[in-house]
Protein backbone atom coordinates (compact mmCIF):
# COMPACT_ATOMS: atom_id res chain seq x y z
CA UNK A 1 0.00 0.00 0.00
CA UNK A 2 2.55 2.34 -0.75
CA UNK A 3 0.84 5.42 -2.19
CA UNK A 4 4.10 7.05 -3.88
CA UNK A 5 3.37 4.97 -6.75
CA UNK A 6 1.21 5.93 -9.20
CA UNK A 7 0.35 3.17 -11.94
CA UNK A 8 -0.14 4.36 -15.75
CA UNK A 9 -3.60 4.27 -17.67
CA UNK A 10 -6.57 2.47 -18.14
CA UNK A 11 -8.36 2.11 -21.33
CA UNK A 12 -11.93 1.83 -22.38
CA UNK A 13 -13.70 1.41 -25.70
CA UNK A 14 -16.74 -0.02 -27.14
CA UNK A 15 -18.85 -0.15 -30.39
CA UNK A 16 -22.89 -0.36 -31.03
CA UNK A 17 -23.61 -1.52 -34.28
CA UNK A 18 -27.11 -1.28 -33.69
CA UNK A 19 -26.14 2.56 -33.91
CA UNK A 20 -27.33 3.75 -30.16
CA UNK A 21 -25.48 6.64 -28.32
CA UNK A 22 -22.08 5.12 -26.78
CA UNK A 23 -21.25 7.32 -24.11
CA UNK A 24 -22.98 5.89 -21.21
CA UNK A 25 -20.90 2.59 -21.38
CA UNK A 26 -17.45 4.25 -21.98
CA UNK A 27 -18.54 6.20 -18.59
CA UNK A 28 -19.28 3.38 -16.53
CA UNK A 29 -16.31 1.24 -18.30
CA UNK A 30 -13.89 4.32 -16.98
CA UNK A 31 -15.32 4.54 -13.68
CA UNK A 32 -14.76 1.07 -12.90
CA UNK A 33 -11.15 1.33 -13.58
CA UNK A 34 -10.30 4.96 -12.27
CA UNK A 35 -8.02 3.21 -10.02
CA UNK A 36 -5.75 2.80 -12.67
CA UNK A 37 -5.02 7.23 -13.32
CA UNK A 38 -6.45 9.77 -11.35
CA UNK A 39 -4.36 12.66 -12.56
CA UNK A 40 -6.57 13.17 -15.88
CA UNK A 41 -9.62 11.60 -17.45
CA UNK A 42 -10.67 11.66 -20.90
CA UNK A 43 -13.53 10.54 -23.26
CA UNK A 44 -14.02 11.08 -26.83
CA UNK A 45 -16.57 9.51 -29.16
CA UNK A 46 -17.31 9.50 -33.15
CA UNK A 47 -20.49 10.70 -34.94
CA UNK A 48 -19.11 12.02 -38.14
CA UNK A 49 -16.19 13.81 -36.39
CA UNK A 50 -14.75 13.54 -32.69
CA UNK A 51 -16.35 14.97 -29.70
CA UNK A 52 -13.79 15.05 -27.00
CA UNK A 53 -14.01 15.81 -23.48
CA UNK A 54 -11.05 16.24 -21.49
CA UNK A 55 -10.74 16.72 -17.74
CA UNK A 56 -8.00 16.67 -14.53
CA UNK A 57 -8.42 14.57 -11.39
CA UNK A 58 -11.42 11.77 -10.84
CA UNK A 59 -14.21 11.38 -13.40
CA UNK A 60 -16.71 13.10 -12.38
CA UNK A 61 -20.37 12.02 -10.78
CA UNK A 62 -23.40 12.78 -13.77
CA UNK A 63 -26.24 14.09 -12.08
CA UNK A 64 -29.35 12.64 -14.05
CA UNK A 65 -30.19 16.23 -14.91
CA UNK A 66 -26.95 16.82 -16.45
CA UNK A 67 -27.17 13.41 -18.14
CA UNK A 68 -28.90 15.20 -22.23
CA UNK A 69 -26.41 17.74 -21.55
CA UNK A 70 -23.15 14.89 -21.87
CA UNK A 71 -25.31 13.13 -24.19
CA UNK A 72 -25.54 16.12 -26.62
CA UNK A 73 -21.86 16.68 -25.95
CA UNK A 74 -20.26 13.64 -26.44
CA UNK A 75 -22.83 12.10 -29.51
CA UNK A 76 -22.19 9.07 -31.78
CA UNK A 77 -22.17 5.30 -31.38
CA UNK A 78 -18.09 4.73 -30.79
CA UNK A 79 -16.26 5.69 -28.31
CA UNK A 80 -13.19 5.70 -26.45
CA UNK A 81 -11.93 6.64 -22.81
CA UNK A 82 -8.53 6.91 -20.90
CA UNK A 83 -7.58 7.35 -17.01
CA UNK A 84 -4.54 8.73 -16.92
CA UNK A 85 -1.16 8.81 -14.19
CA UNK A 86 1.60 10.39 -15.83
CA UNK A 87 4.89 8.50 -16.29
CA UNK A 88 5.73 10.30 -19.13
CA UNK A 89 6.05 13.86 -20.71
CA UNK A 90 6.20 17.24 -18.45
CA UNK A 91 4.34 17.61 -15.12
CA UNK A 92 3.39 21.01 -15.40
CA UNK A 93 -0.65 21.36 -15.04
CA UNK A 94 -0.66 22.64 -18.92
CA UNK A 95 1.21 19.55 -20.15
CA UNK A 96 -0.91 17.37 -17.92
CA UNK A 97 -3.92 18.73 -19.39
CA UNK A 98 -2.37 18.44 -23.30
CA UNK A 99 -1.56 14.84 -22.35
CA UNK A 100 -4.55 13.85 -21.19
CA UNK A 101 -6.32 11.19 -23.20
CA UNK A 102 -7.63 10.54 -26.14
CA UNK A 103 -5.43 11.96 -28.22
CA UNK A 104 -6.05 12.39 -32.06
CA UNK A 105 -4.22 13.59 -35.26
CA UNK A 106 -6.07 14.88 -37.77
CA UNK A 107 -5.02 16.06 -40.86
CA UNK A 108 -6.16 16.64 -44.68
CA UNK A 109 -5.68 13.00 -45.48
CA UNK A 110 -6.20 11.33 -41.87
CA UNK A 111 -8.00 11.44 -38.94
CA UNK A 112 -7.23 9.23 -35.81
CA UNK A 113 -8.08 8.96 -32.41
CA UNK A 114 -6.25 6.85 -29.83
CA UNK A 115 -6.04 5.77 -26.26
CA UNK A 116 -3.26 4.13 -24.58
CA UNK A 117 -2.12 2.58 -21.20
CA UNK A 118 1.82 1.85 -20.86
CA UNK A 119 4.63 3.76 -21.09
CA UNK A 120 7.32 3.61 -24.32
CA UNK A 121 10.66 3.45 -23.57
CA UNK A 122 12.53 4.85 -27.69
CA UNK A 123 11.05 8.43 -26.81
CA UNK A 124 13.85 10.74 -28.07
CA UNK A 125 14.14 9.01 -31.36
CA UNK A 126 10.45 8.64 -31.90
CA UNK A 127 9.68 12.45 -31.40
CA UNK A 128 12.25 13.38 -33.55
CA UNK A 129 11.37 11.15 -36.69
CA UNK A 130 7.85 12.66 -35.83
CA UNK A 131 9.01 16.25 -35.66
CA UNK A 132 9.87 16.03 -39.21
CA UNK A 133 6.25 15.27 -40.44
CA UNK A 134 4.77 17.37 -37.57
CA UNK A 135 7.06 20.12 -37.06
CA UNK A 136 5.13 21.98 -34.10
CA UNK A 137 4.66 18.03 -32.80
CA UNK A 138 5.19 19.12 -28.67
CA UNK A 139 5.45 15.94 -26.72
CA UNK A 140 3.05 15.91 -23.63
CA UNK A 141 2.53 11.85 -23.77
CA UNK A 142 3.32 8.24 -24.82
CA UNK A 143 -0.51 8.32 -26.60
CA UNK A 144 0.63 11.41 -29.10
CA UNK A 145 3.56 9.23 -29.86
CA UNK A 146 1.92 6.04 -30.91
CA UNK A 147 -0.92 8.30 -32.33
CA UNK A 148 1.67 10.02 -34.80
CA UNK A 149 3.31 7.38 -35.49
CA UNK A 150 0.25 5.41 -37.24
CA UNK A 151 -0.57 8.61 -38.64
CA UNK A 152 2.84 9.20 -40.61
CA UNK A 153 2.25 5.31 -42.11
CA UNK A 154 -1.43 6.10 -43.02
CA UNK A 155 -0.78 9.25 -44.40
CA UNK A 156 1.74 7.51 -46.91
CA UNK A 157 -1.19 5.15 -48.34
CA UNK A 158 -1.03 2.14 -45.85
CA UNK A 159 -3.49 0.45 -44.69
CA UNK A 160 -4.30 0.15 -40.85
CA UNK A 161 -2.84 -3.39 -40.42
CA UNK A 162 0.65 -2.20 -42.05
CA UNK A 163 0.58 0.81 -40.07
CA UNK A 164 0.62 -0.61 -37.05
CA UNK A 165 2.79 -3.49 -37.92
CA UNK A 166 5.21 -0.52 -38.26
CA UNK A 167 4.27 0.89 -35.31
CA UNK A 168 4.77 -2.21 -33.37
CA UNK A 169 8.19 -2.99 -34.76
CA UNK A 170 9.70 0.93 -34.19
CA UNK A 171 8.22 1.39 -31.05
CA UNK A 172 9.78 0.04 -27.87
CA UNK A 173 8.30 -0.67 -24.72
CA UNK A 174 4.42 -1.51 -22.89
CA UNK A 175 1.39 -0.07 -25.31
CA UNK A 176 -2.07 -1.44 -25.27
CA UNK A 177 -4.55 0.55 -27.43
CA UNK A 178 -7.70 1.23 -28.80
CA UNK A 179 -8.35 3.37 -31.27
CA UNK A 180 -11.11 4.71 -33.85
CA UNK A 181 -10.27 5.76 -37.28
CA UNK A 182 -12.12 8.52 -39.10
CA UNK A 183 -14.21 5.93 -41.05
CA UNK A 184 -15.34 4.97 -37.33
CA UNK A 185 -13.77 1.56 -36.87
CA UNK A 186 -12.82 0.39 -33.65
CA UNK A 187 -9.62 -0.80 -33.52
CA UNK A 188 -7.28 -2.48 -30.29
CA UNK A 189 -3.76 -3.57 -30.49
CA UNK A 190 -0.73 -5.04 -28.24
CA UNK A 191 3.06 -4.39 -27.93
CA UNK A 192 4.76 -7.67 -28.57
CA UNK A 193 5.24 -8.50 -24.72
CA UNK A 194 2.11 -8.42 -23.84
CA UNK A 195 3.08 -6.01 -21.09
CA UNK A 196 0.38 -4.20 -20.13
CA UNK A 197 -3.79 -5.99 -19.82
CA UNK A 198 -6.76 -5.28 -22.30
CA UNK A 199 -9.11 -8.01 -23.77
CA UNK A 200 -12.45 -7.78 -25.13
CA UNK A 201 -16.26 -8.04 -23.95
CA UNK A 202 -19.68 -7.85 -25.64
CA UNK A 203 -22.94 -6.98 -24.46
CA UNK A 204 -25.47 -10.56 -24.35
CA UNK A 205 -27.47 -8.91 -26.91
CA UNK A 206 -24.31 -8.96 -28.96
CA UNK A 207 -24.74 -5.67 -30.66
CA UNK A 208 -22.13 -3.96 -28.76
CA UNK A 209 -18.27 -4.73 -28.98
CA UNK A 210 -15.66 -3.48 -25.91
CA UNK A 211 -12.44 -3.68 -24.91
CA UNK A 212 -10.89 -2.49 -21.73
CA UNK A 213 -7.74 -2.97 -19.62
CA UNK A 214 -9.80 -4.40 -16.76
CA UNK A 215 -12.75 -7.12 -16.61
CA UNK A 216 -14.58 -4.73 -14.35
CA UNK A 217 -14.97 -2.18 -16.89
CA UNK A 218 -17.01 -5.13 -18.66
CA UNK A 219 -18.88 -6.19 -15.47
CA UNK A 220 -19.96 -2.80 -14.99
CA UNK A 221 -21.45 -3.03 -18.35
CA UNK A 222 -23.27 -6.19 -17.89
CA UNK A 223 -20.98 -7.23 -20.82
CA UNK A 224 -19.64 -10.66 -21.03
CA UNK A 225 -16.18 -11.42 -21.01
CA UNK A 226 -13.90 -11.99 -24.30
CA UNK A 227 -10.43 -13.20 -24.82
CA UNK A 228 -7.12 -11.41 -23.92
CA UNK A 229 -5.26 -9.95 -26.46
CA UNK A 230 -2.18 -11.37 -27.17
CA UNK A 231 0.81 -9.78 -27.75
CA UNK A 232 1.48 -8.73 -31.03
CA UNK A 233 -2.13 -8.98 -32.20
CA UNK A 234 -4.49 -6.64 -33.87
CA UNK A 235 -8.30 -6.80 -33.02
CA UNK A 236 -11.22 -5.10 -34.86
CA UNK A 237 -14.46 -4.52 -33.61
CA UNK A 238 -16.77 -6.49 -36.96
CA UNK A 239 -20.59 -6.35 -36.80
CA UNK A 240 -21.01 -7.90 -33.28
CA UNK A 241 -17.60 -9.62 -33.43
CA UNK A 242 -13.50 -9.40 -33.30
CA UNK A 243 -12.00 -10.06 -36.47
CA UNK A 244 -8.20 -10.82 -35.06
CA UNK A 245 -4.54 -10.63 -36.66
CA UNK A 246 -1.62 -11.64 -35.06
CA UNK A 247 0.59 -8.76 -36.89
CA UNK A 248 3.65 -9.14 -35.28
CA UNK A 249 5.29 -12.53 -34.21
CA UNK A 250 5.27 -12.29 -30.41
CA UNK A 251 9.08 -11.68 -28.86
CA UNK A 252 7.51 -13.65 -25.57
CA UNK A 253 4.65 -12.72 -23.39
CA UNK A 254 5.48 -10.77 -20.15
CA UNK A 255 2.71 -9.70 -18.56
CA UNK A 256 3.28 -7.23 -15.50
CA UNK A 257 3.76 -9.66 -12.18
CA UNK A 258 2.82 -6.15 -10.68
CA UNK A 259 -0.83 -5.94 -11.60
CA UNK A 260 -1.76 -9.00 -9.57
CA UNK A 261 0.07 -7.87 -6.70
CA UNK A 262 -0.69 -4.07 -6.51
CA UNK A 263 -2.74 -2.46 -9.35
CA UNK A 264 -5.39 -4.38 -10.40
CA UNK A 265 -8.86 -4.44 -8.95
CA UNK A 266 -9.01 -7.54 -7.01
CA UNK A 267 -12.86 -8.45 -8.82
CA UNK A 268 -11.00 -8.36 -12.17
CA UNK A 269 -9.56 -11.29 -14.09
CA UNK A 270 -5.76 -11.62 -15.39
CA UNK A 271 -4.98 -14.16 -17.41
CA UNK A 272 -8.51 -16.07 -16.90
CA UNK A 273 -7.69 -16.00 -12.57
CA UNK A 274 -9.69 -13.71 -10.69
CA UNK A 275 -6.76 -10.87 -9.12
CA UNK A 276 -8.49 -11.79 -5.39
CA UNK A 277 -8.14 -15.14 -5.36
CA UNK A 278 -4.04 -15.22 -6.78
CA UNK A 279 -4.11 -12.96 -3.75
CA UNK A 280 -5.37 -15.27 -1.59
CA UNK A 281 -2.76 -17.56 -3.19
CA UNK A 282 -0.15 -15.18 -2.09
CA UNK A 283 -0.93 -15.16 1.42
CA UNK A 284 -0.92 -19.11 1.03
CA UNK A 285 2.60 -19.49 0.00
CA UNK A 286 3.51 -16.29 2.56
CA UNK A 287 2.58 -18.85 5.75
CA UNK A 288 4.28 -21.64 3.97
CA UNK A 289 7.76 -19.89 3.41
CA UNK A 290 7.49 -17.91 6.78
CA UNK A 291 5.98 -21.01 9.12
CA UNK A 292 8.66 -20.13 12.01
CA UNK A 293 7.53 -16.84 12.41
CA UNK A 294 3.84 -17.53 11.83
CA UNK A 295 4.08 -20.08 14.90
CA UNK A 296 5.43 -17.38 17.00
CA UNK A 297 2.37 -14.65 15.99
CA UNK A 298 -0.76 -13.96 17.76
CA UNK A 299 -2.48 -12.07 14.67
CA UNK A 300 -2.23 -10.65 11.28
CA UNK A 301 -3.38 -7.80 10.56
CA UNK A 302 -3.44 -6.18 6.60
CA UNK A 303 -2.65 -2.79 4.87
CA UNK A 304 -6.24 -2.35 3.19
CA UNK A 305 -7.65 -3.14 0.36
CA UNK A 306 -4.65 -4.50 -1.88
CA UNK A 307 -3.40 -6.90 1.15
CA UNK A 308 -7.28 -7.68 2.66
CA UNK A 309 -7.00 -10.80 0.21
CA UNK A 310 -3.76 -12.19 1.17
CA UNK A 311 -4.28 -11.70 4.47
CA UNK A 312 -7.43 -13.82 4.27
CA UNK A 313 -5.51 -16.06 2.52
CA UNK A 314 -2.55 -16.46 5.44
CA UNK A 315 -5.61 -16.68 7.86
CA UNK A 316 -7.05 -19.97 6.02
CA UNK A 317 -3.55 -21.65 5.67
CA UNK A 318 -2.23 -21.19 9.30
CA UNK A 319 -5.60 -20.61 11.24
CA UNK A 320 -4.44 -17.84 12.78
CA UNK A 321 -6.71 -14.70 13.21
CA UNK A 322 -6.90 -11.78 11.13
CA UNK A 323 -8.07 -8.80 12.55
CA UNK A 324 -9.62 -5.86 10.53
CA UNK A 325 -8.00 -3.79 12.78
CA UNK A 326 -6.82 -1.61 10.19
CA UNK A 327 -9.45 0.95 8.21
CA UNK A 328 -9.67 3.48 5.40
CA UNK A 329 -11.05 6.64 5.52
CA UNK A 330 -13.21 5.75 2.85
CA UNK A 331 -13.33 9.18 1.19
CA UNK A 332 -10.15 10.97 1.84
CA UNK A 333 -8.75 10.11 -1.64
CA UNK A 334 -5.23 12.75 -2.22
CA UNK A 335 -2.68 10.60 -2.78
CA UNK A 336 0.64 11.10 -1.08
CA UNK A 337 2.31 11.55 -3.91
CA UNK A 338 0.70 14.87 -4.72
CA UNK A 339 1.26 16.62 -1.39
CA UNK A 340 4.41 18.40 -0.22
CA UNK A 341 6.71 15.37 1.17
CA UNK A 342 6.59 17.78 4.57
CA UNK A 343 3.17 16.65 4.77
CA UNK A 344 3.15 13.15 3.40
CA UNK A 345 3.37 11.63 7.04
CA UNK A 346 0.00 13.48 8.56
CA UNK A 347 -1.43 12.49 5.30
CA UNK A 348 -0.74 8.58 5.33
CA UNK A 349 -2.27 9.10 9.17
CA UNK A 350 -5.33 10.77 7.89
CA UNK A 351 -6.17 8.09 5.13
CA UNK A 352 -5.51 5.17 7.73
CA UNK A 353 -6.85 4.56 10.58
CA UNK A 354 -5.81 1.96 13.57
CA UNK A 355 -8.27 0.25 15.63
CA UNK A 356 -5.26 -0.64 18.97
CA UNK A 357 -7.23 -2.22 21.69
CA UNK A 358 -6.04 -5.62 20.34
CA UNK A 359 -2.48 -4.54 19.24
CA UNK A 360 -0.73 -4.21 22.87
CA UNK A 361 1.81 -7.12 23.68
CA UNK A 362 1.20 -8.58 20.78
CA UNK A 363 3.26 -10.40 18.02
CA UNK A 364 1.61 -8.74 14.56
CA UNK A 365 1.98 -9.69 11.32
CA UNK A 366 1.14 -6.91 9.40
CA UNK A 367 0.87 -8.04 5.36
CA UNK A 368 1.38 -5.77 2.78
CA UNK A 369 1.41 -5.62 -1.12
CA UNK A 370 5.05 -4.54 -1.58
CA UNK A 371 7.35 -1.86 -0.66
CA UNK A 372 8.88 0.23 -2.71
CA UNK A 373 10.22 3.81 -1.03
CA UNK A 374 9.14 2.54 2.17
CA UNK A 375 7.76 5.93 3.66
CA UNK A 376 4.32 4.50 4.28
CA UNK A 377 5.35 1.03 5.91
CA UNK A 378 7.01 3.17 8.34
CA UNK A 379 4.63 5.69 9.21
CA UNK A 380 2.43 2.36 9.73
CA UNK A 381 5.03 0.46 11.95
CA UNK A 382 5.71 3.11 13.79
CA UNK A 383 2.00 3.97 14.83
CA UNK A 384 1.50 0.13 15.58
CA UNK A 385 4.56 0.13 17.40
CA UNK A 386 3.25 3.04 19.37
CA UNK A 387 0.18 0.96 20.19
CA UNK A 388 1.64 -1.58 22.37
CA UNK A 389 2.78 -3.87 19.66
CA UNK A 390 5.60 -6.55 21.15
CA UNK A 391 7.20 -7.82 17.45
CA UNK A 392 5.79 -6.79 14.00
CA UNK A 393 6.92 -8.98 11.28
CA UNK A 394 5.67 -8.02 7.50
CA UNK A 395 4.90 -10.27 5.16
CA UNK A 396 4.91 -8.33 1.64
CA UNK A 397 3.49 -10.44 -1.34
CA UNK A 398 5.30 -9.07 -3.88
CA UNK A 399 8.66 -10.05 -4.03
CA UNK A 400 11.54 -7.38 -3.16
CA UNK A 401 11.86 -4.19 -5.79
CA UNK A 402 15.22 -3.35 -6.76
CA UNK A 403 14.99 -1.44 -9.81
CA UNK A 404 13.12 1.05 -11.96
CA UNK A 405 9.92 0.25 -14.37
CA UNK A 406 10.48 1.37 -17.65
CA UNK A 407 6.90 0.30 -18.62
CA UNK A 408 4.00 2.39 -17.20
CA UNK A 409 5.14 2.11 -13.19
CA UNK A 410 6.29 5.26 -11.72
CA UNK A 411 9.41 3.68 -10.22
CA UNK A 412 11.71 6.10 -11.99
CA UNK A 413 15.33 5.50 -10.16
CA UNK A 414 17.39 2.87 -7.99
CA UNK A 415 18.42 5.83 -5.35
CA UNK A 416 14.36 6.49 -4.67
CA UNK A 417 14.03 2.41 -4.39
CA UNK A 418 14.37 0.93 -0.60
CA UNK A 419 15.26 -2.14 -1.87
CA UNK A 420 17.60 -1.34 -4.23
CA UNK A 421 20.64 -1.09 -2.03
CA UNK A 422 19.14 -2.11 1.18
CA UNK A 423 18.82 -6.15 2.54
CA UNK A 424 15.12 -7.27 4.27
CA UNK A 425 17.12 -7.36 7.57
CA UNK A 426 18.56 -3.57 6.72
CA UNK A 427 14.96 -2.42 5.58
CA UNK A 428 13.60 -4.40 8.65
CA UNK A 429 15.79 -1.93 10.75
CA UNK A 430 14.68 1.00 8.72
CA UNK A 431 11.00 1.43 9.02
CA UNK A 432 11.47 -0.40 12.58
CA UNK A 433 10.00 -3.75 12.07
CA UNK A 434 11.04 -6.74 13.58
CA UNK A 435 11.51 -8.84 10.58
CA UNK A 436 10.59 -8.14 6.58
CA UNK A 437 9.75 -11.20 4.75
CA UNK A 438 8.98 -11.19 0.71
CA UNK A 439 7.35 -13.73 -1.55
CA UNK A 440 9.45 -15.50 -3.24
CA UNK A 441 9.07 -15.48 -7.19
CA UNK A 442 8.33 -19.15 -7.15
CA UNK A 443 5.36 -18.96 -4.87
CA UNK A 444 4.47 -15.83 -6.73
CA UNK A 445 4.37 -17.22 -9.83
CA UNK A 446 2.90 -20.38 -8.52
CA UNK A 447 -0.15 -18.25 -7.16
CA UNK A 448 -0.82 -16.59 -10.66
CA UNK A 449 -0.72 -19.98 -12.56
CA UNK A 450 1.44 -18.78 -15.13
CA UNK A 451 5.07 -19.67 -16.22
CA UNK A 452 7.79 -17.12 -14.67
CA UNK A 453 8.78 -17.04 -18.99
CA UNK A 454 5.32 -15.29 -19.45
CA UNK A 455 5.83 -12.18 -16.56
CA UNK A 456 7.91 -9.34 -16.28
CA UNK A 457 9.68 -9.25 -13.29
CA UNK A 458 12.18 -6.58 -14.40
CA UNK A 459 11.90 -4.42 -11.06
CA UNK A 460 12.49 -8.00 -8.98
CA UNK A 461 15.50 -9.37 -10.96
CA UNK A 462 16.86 -6.62 -12.70
CA UNK A 463 16.10 -8.88 -15.49
CA UNK A 464 13.87 -6.70 -18.74
CA UNK A 465 11.90 -8.63 -21.01
CA UNK A 466 12.73 -5.32 -24.06
CA UNK A 467 16.27 -4.80 -24.77
CA UNK A 468 16.74 -1.44 -24.63
CA UNK A 469 15.40 -0.99 -20.96
CA UNK A 470 17.37 -3.41 -19.81
CA UNK A 471 20.63 -1.41 -21.84
CA UNK A 472 19.08 1.77 -19.69
CA UNK A 473 18.87 -0.44 -16.47
CA UNK A 474 21.76 -1.62 -16.38
CA UNK A 475 23.78 1.78 -17.71
CA UNK A 476 21.89 3.94 -14.67
CA UNK A 477 22.55 1.14 -12.22
CA UNK A 478 26.47 1.55 -12.94
CA UNK A 479 25.91 5.52 -12.43
CA UNK A 480 24.01 4.86 -9.59
CA UNK A 481 26.66 2.86 -7.86
CA UNK A 482 29.45 5.27 -8.91
CA UNK A 483 27.26 8.07 -7.26
CA UNK A 484 25.76 10.05 -10.17
CA UNK A 485 22.66 11.88 -9.78
CA UNK A 486 19.54 10.45 -11.17
CA UNK A 487 17.80 12.32 -13.20
CA UNK A 488 14.12 10.73 -12.71
CA UNK A 489 11.97 10.51 -16.15
CA UNK A 490 12.83 8.45 -18.86
CA UNK A 491 11.58 10.48 -21.27
CA UNK A 492 14.52 12.94 -20.79
CA UNK A 493 17.24 9.83 -22.05
CA UNK A 494 18.60 8.94 -25.35
CA UNK A 495 18.51 5.33 -24.21
CA UNK A 496 19.57 4.29 -28.23
CA UNK A 497 22.68 6.55 -27.53
CA UNK A 498 23.65 5.80 -23.94
CA UNK A 499 27.01 4.27 -23.62
S1 LIG B 1 9.32 -3.78 -14.26
FE1 LIG B 1 7.99 -4.39 -12.53
S2 LIG B 1 6.32 -2.89 -12.46
FE2 LIG B 1 7.37 -2.69 -14.45
S3 LIG B 1 6.20 -3.96 -15.90
FE3 LIG B 1 7.85 -5.25 -15.08
S4 LIG B 1 6.98 -6.23 -13.24
FE4 LIG B 1 5.63 -4.56 -13.81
Amino acid sequence: MDDTVGTECGVFAAIDFKQNPIFPYIYWGMRAQNHRGHQSHGFLTYDTKFNVHRGLDLIPKIKASDIPRWLSRLPGHVGIGNVRYTTSGRLNKEALIRGTQPVTVETDKVKLALSFNGNIVNTIRLKKELCKTFPCFSYDCDAELICRNLAVELMQGQDLHSAVKTCINEVEGAFSVSGITHEGELFAFKDPYGLRPLSTGCNPEGNICAFSSETVGFDINGFDHGFEIQPGEFVKAVEGNFERKQIVVPKRKALCAFEFAYFARPDSKLNGSYVYEVREGFGKNLGREYADIVKNSDVIFSLPETSDDAAYGLHEETGLRWERGTRRHRYVTDRAFILLSQERYSTINRKLNIVDHRISGRNLILVDDSIVRGDTTRVVVDKVRKFGAKEIHLFITFPRIIGPCFYGIDMATYGELIGSTKTPEEIAKIIGANSVNFQSIKGFVKATGMKKEDLCFGCATGEYPTPLAQRLANWMRKRFESGHKETGRLYEIDVENIT
